[in-house]
């Protein structure tokens, strides 16, 4: 039961600093965040891409505290998309964006996170490809997803995504099952509340499966965003039953996680996106990392000891 311990450090300054300063840090982090900057990161761009796998592409950070940060994050998107555009990867590199990074949770947060987000989108548009919005914790969600609609007015292939955890998430996934929609399903990766989530990990498997269906079975195009072998079982049995070829749906899994699976599935003709984090505010998702798999955190522990 450590997973809600470590997504509770993963919201305080002092085990940040701590776990910042530690010397062994840094090659843990490397695992999962292949980079601090888009020079860095393009080489892994161009080595994803000629092995047959999809990107979407998140500069890492959160939590902001003044517009001039949340201006800073938009520039750093801007920089990325100019950077990938001469590489002609269209939607085969997309973004991931999270709101909070936007401003979101700052006076005014939601006009300044739609005002930051949009030309982020706009730029993705001019060089062919596309904008995820990422879920944070449930406050955040009905903000997210009337940023979602907004932005889908002038950019239909705005996506966003949807956690099997929460209650209230089979309704949005069966709004947001119409045709044109791109909507990622993941387990959910914060600390929350009996009274909105799922606790039991059976309880999320399950709904996550009933989700799933109504996504497959819908008009729009599912991202079934999991490492979990079951689920992607499952998802390729849902995409048969529902009629589904390879290119109508698309699986996709965190950049160091199971990466021969990744590979397996595109060597038999699926699309496979690999969420690529760089940038030097790694903390937060670094952190959900060691949360979801005790193993990662006594790897990490044991590199601290044995340092
Ligand atoms: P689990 O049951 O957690 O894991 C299944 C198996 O996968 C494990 O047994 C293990 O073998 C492997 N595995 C899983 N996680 C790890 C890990 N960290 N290290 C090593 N092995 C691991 N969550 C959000 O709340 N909002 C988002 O916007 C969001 N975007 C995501 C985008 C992508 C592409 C992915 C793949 C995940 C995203 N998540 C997001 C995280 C998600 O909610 C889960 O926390 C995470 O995917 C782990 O759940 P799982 O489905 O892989 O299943």
């Amino acid at each position: 039961m450590l997973g809600p311990v470590i997504l509770a450090a993963s919201r305080s300054d002092r085990m940040r600093r701590l776990i910042s300063a530690a010397p062994v840090t840094k090659q843990v982090v490397d695992r999962f965040i292949p980079g601090e900057t888009v020079d860095d990161v393009l080489p892994i761009v161009k080595d994803l891409a000629d092995r047959g796998l999809e990107l979407t592409m998140d500069v890492v950070g959160e939590d902001i505290t003044t517009p001039e940060q949340a201006a800073a994050a938009r520039d750093a998107y801007l920089e990325l998309i100019e950077r990938l555009g001469p590489l002609q990867l269209g939607t085969r590199a997309e973004m991931s964006v999270k709101l909070s990074m936007f401003g979101q949770a700052l006076p005014g947060g939601h006009e300044l996170a739609l005002t930051n987000v949009r030309p982020v989108v706009e730029a993705a548009a001019a060089i062919g490809t596309t904008v995820t919005l990422d879920a944070e914790d449930h406050t955040t969600l009905d903000s997210m997803f009337a940023i979602h609609e907004e932005l889908r007015k002038d950019f239909p292939q705005t996506g966003c995504v949807i956690q099997a955890y929460l209650f209230r998430t089979e309704a949005d996934a069966r709004r947001l099952s119409a045709a044109g929609s791109r909507v990622r399903l993941v387990k959910g990766a914060y600390k929350e509340p009996a009274s909105v989530a799922h606790q039991d990990k059976r309880e999320i498997d399950k709904a996550y499966v009933r989700i799933l269906r109504t996504l497959m079975e819908g008009d729009g195009y599912p991202m079934v965003a999991t490492h979990d072998p079951r689920l992607i079982a499952i998802a390729e049995e849902l995409a048969r039953r529902a009629g589904r070829k390879n290119d109508q749906y698309e699986f996709q899994m965190l950049y160091g996680i199971r990466t021969e699976e990744q590979q397996r599935l595109a060597a038999e003709g699926h699309r496979v996106r690999v969420y690529t984090a760089y940038g030097t505010d790694w903390y937060g998702y670094f952190m959900r990392r060691l949360a979801e798999k005790p193993a990662n955190l006594r790897f990490f522990l044991r590199s601290m000891i044995s340092h």
